[in-house]
């Protein structure tokens, strides 16, 4: 089979006809496809050894036989396995992101109820140094994947934290939208320079290298987030001022989103 990819454009004198560019993209769509099972094996392959070292890495630093000059060393090879397994995990979630075209498990989602959970966990990452405010409509639920939806609702969450310094306050939203239905995380931290915006979504496109390695980020948390909203009809919007803060919103269609009932789940609209 060929795949084509078309365009459509007005043409000739006053614009009434239209001209159909085809082109073939079969080659394109085959290259990306080794580029992806590529990925995934070597990520997949990548593991086992990673876990071994790890686990050899943990007996050693648990075993009271060891120098203590090495413990430092040691301690800093455990923390870097550990990045590369998060790493890793990463690449493989992308991975199972891209295989599958939309979300196949369909199940009304209790955002609620995962939003109170990842906000416990972000106030155990920030450890007090952070100031969070949330407005949850506890009614609202959303129709799709429970492990997606939380993995990027919680890279949101966790992001305002890691890239943010001490005393930012955070605001978390769940609510109706205009058309719709929204989930907003905001910060009032130092914002994002305005041309790395277009890019953030990237694959290991990170705006500041050196610092978000050192708050054990590993580049793919947008990439993810962009790639379960796809999945879900959903949108992301960012923008930010600097010096003033970020804002990240995830708009959902109406068909997506679900009432609380006390019998039932029934649609918005
Ligand atoms: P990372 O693992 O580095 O967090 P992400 O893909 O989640 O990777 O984010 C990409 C980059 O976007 C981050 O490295 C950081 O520079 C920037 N970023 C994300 N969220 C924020 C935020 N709330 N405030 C400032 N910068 C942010």
């Amino acid at each position: 089979a060929i795949m084509l990819s078309l365009r459509i454009t007005p043409f000739g004198e006053r614009k009434k006809q239209r001209l159909v560019v085809g082109r073939d993209i079969t080659k394109i769509y085959h290259l990306n496809m080794i580029r992806r099972d590529f990925v995934a094996n070597a990520s997949h392959e990548l593991r086992t050894p990673l876990t071994v070292i790890a686990g050899f890495l943990e007996t050693l630093l648990d075993a009271p036989g060891t120098p203590a000059q090495h413990r430092r060393p040691l301690t800093l090879m455990r923390n870097q396995t550990d990045r590369m397994c998060s790493i890793i995990e990463d690449l493989l979630t992308l991975s199972r992101l891209e295989m599958r075209e939309s979300s196949e498990e369909q199940e009304s989602v209790d955002v609620p109820d995962e939003l109170h959970l990842i906000l416990q966990e972000a106030q155990a990452l920030s450890n007090g140094r952070h100031d969070f405010e949330s407005r949850v409509d506890e009614t609202l639920l959303l129709l799709g994947s429970p492990p997606e939806l939380r993995s990027a609702f919680s890279n949101l969450v966790f992001n305002a934290v890691k890239h943010t310094p001490d005393g930012t306050h955070i605001q978390v939203v769940w609510q109706r939208g205009i058309d719709g239905v929204e989930f907003s995380v905001s910060d009032d931290g130092p914002g994002i320079p305005p041309e790395h915006l277009p890019r953030l979504t990237e694959r290991f496109y990170r705006v500041d290298r050196a610092r978000s390695r050192e708050s054990g980020g590993t580049g793919l948390g947008l990439a993810i987030v962009k790639h379960v909203l796809n999945r879900h009809d959903g949108r992301l919007r960012i923008t930010s001022e600097l010096g003033r803060g970020s804002r990240f919103v995830c708009r959902f269609p109406g068909k997506r989103a679900l009432i609380r009932d006390d019998r039932d789940a029934i649609p918005v609209d």
